[in-house]
């Protein structure tokens, strides 16, 4: 089974996200009101939790909530029963919790593990979609004020003579194994600028305009470790809405040895041998954040050789 076959963190959700229904506002709007209606609240990018997760607003609260929401988008129909995810990011903190029957607010990411990874990648949905809709609120093109639509899957103008659409962003990244040419089998690992002193990460970038998944794989790897790489191959892609990412995931082979770091985003690469991961795991190092897919990028190789 291949990587993009296997599910990652914050993929895979148990939602239908039913896209016929968002152009369907009396439906979306009856389902507001039914008593089985899932409503989620977010605060500024964090999980409303209480002991046992994120909670789940009653219809009696999701009405209240609802009205101090900046945002009310519909995510999808689990069975028969509507998931929509509230905003609350307009009131203060404190305010949010109580209002939701919370007791805190946690990221997403610090619950990944714990949390079922379809509640994982539902919660990761919401905070992406809401996030998009606090950072689109005006139009670039006219400055007039956009509002919500379609659900809350797009965003329209309201400037009269513009009414231009606004769909949510996603920006999309490469993140790369790049393989040593011959024996034996190595990888290249870098330690990024920030990270901890014996922090080595597979390589990285966003993909700039104009440019295929490829060539920003073949353009990132030259500028940050001076590697021209050949054999690009796709690995599979990870929803990353922190706040808008897709992680597009490849293997590619060096061309040489030969490795010439920027200083700048990168401060060290160098090639490790699966022995020498194999030792970092055994000395109680992660491969990568475990939640990510250059963890399974990692895993992967590793499990392909000896
Ligand atoms: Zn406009």
């Amino acid at each position: 089974m291949d990587t993009a076959e296997r599910v990652l963190a914050y993929g895979g959700g148990w939602l239908d996200r039913a896209g016929p229904l968002r152009t369907d506002p009396t439906r979306l709007s009856a389902l507001l009101g039914e008593p089985t209606t899932v409503v989620l609240a977010l605060w500024r990018d964090r999980c409303l939790v209480d002991a046992d997760g994120p909670v789940r607003l009653t219809a009696e609260r999701a009405s209240l909530v609802r009205s101090a929401a900046s945002e009310t988008v519909f995510l999808g129909l689990d069975g028969d029963v509507a998931v929509f995810a509230v905003d609350l990011s307009a009131l203060p903190e404190r305010a949010a919790t109580e209002m939701a029957g919370a007791a805190r607010t946690v990221d997403v990411r610090a619950l990944v593990g714990r949390l079922d990874p379809g509640d994982a990648a539902v919660q990761a949905y919401a905070r992406g979609l809401l996030h998009w809709h606090r950072q689109q609120r005006f139009c670039g093109t006219c400055g007039a004020p956009a509002v919500a639509d379609g659900g809350g899957h797009m965003r329209t103008c309201t400037g009269e003579e513009c009414g231009r659409l606004f769909f949510p962003r996603i920006e999309p990244a490469i993140i790369v194994l790049v393989e040593a040419p011959g024996r034996p089998g190595r990888c290249l690992l870098a330690r990024h600028a920030g990270a901890a002193e014996d922090a080595f990460s597979t390589l990285a970038g966003f993909v700039e305009v104009g440019e295929s998944l490829e060539d920003a794989v073949r353009r990132e790897m030259a500028e940050e470790a001076g590697v021209t790489v050949t054999d690009v191959t796709y690995q599979g892609s990870q929803a990353w809405p922190f706040p808008a990412g897709l992680m597009v995931g490849f293997r590619a082979t060096a061309g040489s040895d030969e490795v010439r770091v920027d200083g700048e985003e990168l401060l060290e690469a160098r090639w490790f041998t699966r022995a020498e991961l194999r030792e970092r795991v055994a000395s109680g190092r992660t491969l990568g954040r475990v939640d990510a897919i250059d963890h399974r990028l990692l895993e992967d190789w590793l499990a392909a050789g000896s």
